[in-house]
């Protein structure tokens, strides 16, 4: 953990300064002390949004059971199968310079800012699931790995200061919270001016309306957000909800609220990604699933959205 990287955070309440004490941060004007845990500074205190505490638990349970997994062979295999593809994505919007400071929201393991980090760049990562963070704090002090910083807190209310970072990635998490809009403010505000947060989500589609159902996907879209929400959260109970709640989006709401929240501009398209359609057993049914989620609109499962401050 690199204590300099100290200098960014503040008090995710009020937003002032903290006062760095032996083993914890308090802030003097909420009258609040934030613990450092396992190494990790944990601003986690309140997580009161009932579709953030679903996911919180969610994700919890799942990197408790991969604490008993080689994570670093784990994360090895992220990086091979990912980084590469992920980051010559990214960099058509932002091209990261050795001095640049990258954040990573919902980070979880963080194979990302690991790669990014042994390459020389500070990287910071934030997430509410203390459990992948130790995790991932145990492989970066096993690999000698010291310019990074991981957070535990809330995406919704981060305790970062203003115009902190030069580019903000975040993978399938924007859509975990109900209130898009003050999610993607936020991301705006630890924003350089001129920096990029660039998002991937699922796309709002004919796919996101037929076979991520079995996930319990959410379009947001005005009549049928209510009744998809209340059909997986109060009919099916969010049993299937496998990463808890998750929206969908179109490319013009997305576009609309990075405007709304004073992006100088967004751009959306497709996101490349690895498809899994093992659960498929036809072969020519997986064949055409991959066939038409590469190549039609109509069933590309992510998209990506770069705002511009
Ligand atoms: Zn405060």
């Amino acid at each position: 953990m690199d204590k300099n990287l100290y200098r960014l955070l503040c008090c995710p309440q009020c937003k002032n300064d903290l006062i760095t004490k032996p083993g914890k941060f308090y802030c003097k004007y909420c009258k609040q002390t934030y613990r450092i845990n396992g190494g990790i500074p944990d601003f986690s205190y309140k997580i009161n949004e009932s579709g953030m505490k679903l996911s919180q638990k969610k994700w919890n349970e799942k990197y408790r059971h991969d604490a008993q997994k080689n994570i670093a062979g784990e994360l090895d295999f992220l990086d091979r199968k990912f980084f590469s593809l992920v980051r010559s994505q990214i960099e058509k919007h932002h091209r990261l310079k050795k001095e640049n400071v990258f954040l990573e929201i919902g980070c979880g393991t963080f194979y990302f800012g690991r790669h990014l980090a042994k390459l020389g760049y500070p990287v910071v990562g934030i997430d509410m699931s203390i459990e992948a963070l130790k995790l991932a704090q145990t492989v970066f002090k096993q690999e000698g790995i010291k310019n990074y910083l991981l957070v535990c807190g809330n995406v919704l209310d981060m305790p970062f200061k203003k115009n902190s970072f030069d580019l903000l990635y975040g993978a399938g998490v924007i859509e975990h919270f109900p209130d898009t809009f003050s999610a993607v403010k936020e991301l705006r505000r630890v924003l350089k001016k001129g920096g990029v947060a660039y998002n991937t989500v699922p796309y709002l589609n004919i796919g996101s309306l037929t076979y991520r159902q079995i996930w319990g996907n959410i379009p947001r879209l005005p009549w049928l957000e209510a009744a998809f929400t209340f059909f997986h959260t109060k009919i099916l109970g969010g049993r299937h909800m496998r990463f808890g709640y998750e929206l969908s989006f179109t490319r013009s709401y997305l576009e609309k609220i990075h405007r709304q929240a004073g992006f100088s501009g967004a751009k959306t398209g497709q996101f490349d990604c690895e498809l899994d359609f093992d659960y498929l057993k036809n072969k020519f049914l997986r064949r055409l699933a991959i066939f038409l989620a590469k190549n039609s609109p109509l069933f590309w499962p992510m998209i990506y959205v770069a705002g511009k401050k």
